[in-house]
């Protein structure tokens, strides 16, 4: 891969052109939070995010989610289908947290119908949100801005929103087996050459998603093992992430 052309960088991963239709992610130690006000790096993270991400890609591929995912050449390294990248990341939250229970603090939004005020309510069905992808700082966006935006048709919203839903559906079984609780995730999709919509970037890893611990969480308390133990300094975040593998594997043993 050293002789690879770099393409870019994102927060977590490089990308170098592997072939004129792929790509190849590098994944790295890096961490960042808060639009990367806050940075650091772990030992180990690239490694066991990359086996996060391909452990889930596999799940998704025999479900029929189309993705971009191709194969792991390395412990750090994933091969991936060249897209045209959607410019929006899609959030699906099936709990309270995050940035949802700040903009509700602040004001600035209404909670579903039916929905308590504290980290750890319950979304009752879930919820999808939109949040723009190539802005300095991602900001919601609703539906009407992405159609005029001529990012999606209201049809491809359809079909995204029923993809995410069906992503969701398959990772909280799953997690559910492990004894993990997936409070929300994002996910982001881009355009084949021929046209298709997949699924891109990575799924399930715990830098975009939010797993709690079942147990605890019926207890009453929010155990994290996700990008939570960075962003709010309660942990090491490489042990939070080998915890959450070793479960996952655990369970398809
Ligand atoms: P929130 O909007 O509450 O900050 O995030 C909702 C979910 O989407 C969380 O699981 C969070 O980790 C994920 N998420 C939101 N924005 C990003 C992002 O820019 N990158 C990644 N990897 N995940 C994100």
């Amino acid at each position: 891969e050293m002789n690879l052309k770099y393409v870019s960088s994102g927060k977590a991963k490089d990308i170098y052109e592997n072939s004129s239709e792929t790509l190849l992610f590098e994944f790295t130690d890096r961490v960042t939070a808060f639009d990367g006000k806050k940075k650091s790096d772990y030992n180990e993270k690239g490694e066991i995010t990359c086996k996060i991400a391909e452990y889930w890609f596999n799940i998704m591929e025999n479900n029929n989610i189309p993705t971009h995912y191709i194969e792991c050449p390395t412990s750090t390294s994933m091969i991936v289908k060249r897209l045209d990248i959607i410019p929006v990341e899609v959030i699906w939250r099936n709990y309270v947290a995050g940035s949802f229970l700040r903009r509700y603090e602040a004001g600035e939004i209404k909670l579903p119908e039916g929905v308590g005020t504290e980290e750890g309510s319950p979304i009752h069905g879930g919820m999808i949100e939109f949040t723009t992808k190539f802005e300095a700082v991602d900001r919601p966006i609703n539906t009407d801005e992405i159609i005029s935006n001529g990012w999606l048709s209201e049809k491809e919203i359809t079909y995204i929103t029923d993809l995410t839903q069906r992503i969701n559906d398959i990772m909280s079984q799953e997690l559910a087996a492990s004894g993990i609780i997936l409070a929300d995730f994002k996910v982001e999709y881009g355009r084949k050459p021929d046209g298709e919509i997949i699924l891109a970037d990575e799924v399930g890893t715990p830098d975009g998603c939010r797993f709690w611990k079942k147990d605890e969480f019926d207890e009453g308390a929010i155990i994290s093992l996700d990008k939570d133990v960075f962003r709010k300094s309660i942990g090491d975040l490489t042990v939070a992430y080998r915890e959450l593998f070793n479960k996952l594997q655990k369970n398809n043993k």
